[in-house]
């Protein structure tokens, strides 16, 4: 099987319809979401629209489950909440059952997806070696695909060593048996890396290798957008320094 894995969309279409237009060109055996469909963008509706019938699984991310009023804001900034509140407002009926339905976990021979860590699905983030052991540790599994973070990268397990890796775009990771992984897709929509163009994951099951792709969008459109809707503006401004 060869895979798209997609992650943090945040309602952001622009950057969802270039990374789709991609996919396509590719073709894909199956496109996989690891959650954050919505909250920070402009269009939630329209991104989730675009993207269920596209999508062979998906699971649930923080941001998703504070839009349905699932999961206490009071830890999010003042910047995410506000645009928490506002897309809680604009939501669909249908689109609201949609992530109501996400589960937190999907597991297939290939891989475990989740949005945040195998130890903690929907809220932990995996930021260094320290807190991906943590995940090696508590759950079984060759490969898990991550988001949450927006940024993209490797944690390796070599027996008792655990070793965190950058990812860059292009370059070829071959997935050894001997090793377990943890690969974070970063993010469609608002990356925060410092490279502000859209990432996905390409995952060959077969070849036993990942890659990274990342793509540009009109990002200015999406700003203004988000300027029109009232969104917060360092929302809008950090999507162009991907921070
Ligand atoms: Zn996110």
């Amino acid at each position: 099987m060869r895979y798209a894995i997609i992650s943090d969309v945040h309602a952001n279409l622009e950057a969802l319809q270039v990374v789709l237009s991609d996919i396509d060109r590719r073709d894909p055996d199956a496109v996989i979401c690891l959650g954050d469909f919505v909250g920070y963008g402009p269009d939630p509706v329209s991104c989730v629209e675009q993207l269920r019938p596209r999508l062979a699984a998906a699971v649930v991310g923080n941001h998703d489950r504070a839009a349905l009023g699932r999961l206490d804001i009071a830890t999010f900034n003042p910047y995410a909440s506000a645009a928490i509140l506002w897309t809680r407002d604009r939501l669909s009926d249908e689109v609201r059952q949609f992530l109501g339905d996400l589960p937190e976990t999907h597991r297939r021979p290939a891989f475990l997806a989740v949005h945040g860590s195998p130890r903690d699905p929907v809220e932990e983030y995996i930021v260094d070696a320290v807190t991906a052991r943590a995940s090696f540790e508590a759950a079984e599994f060759h490969l898990a695909l991550v988001g949450h973070t927006h940024v993209p990268g490797v944690f390796v397990q070599d027996g008792e060593r655990v070793a965190a890796l950058p990812l860059h775009p292009e370059d070829l990771l071959e997935l050894r048996s001997a090793h377990r992984y943890i690969i974070n897709v970063g993010s469609v929509g608002q990356p925060r890396d410092g490279d502000p163009r859209a990432a996905y994951l390409w995952l060959d099951e077969g070849a036993g290798t990942a890659v990274l792709v990342r793509l540009e969008y009109p990002i200015q459109v999406t700003q203004e957008k988000m300027a029109a809707a009232g969104l917060p503006a360092m929302l809008a401004d950090r999507l162009a320094y991907g921070r």
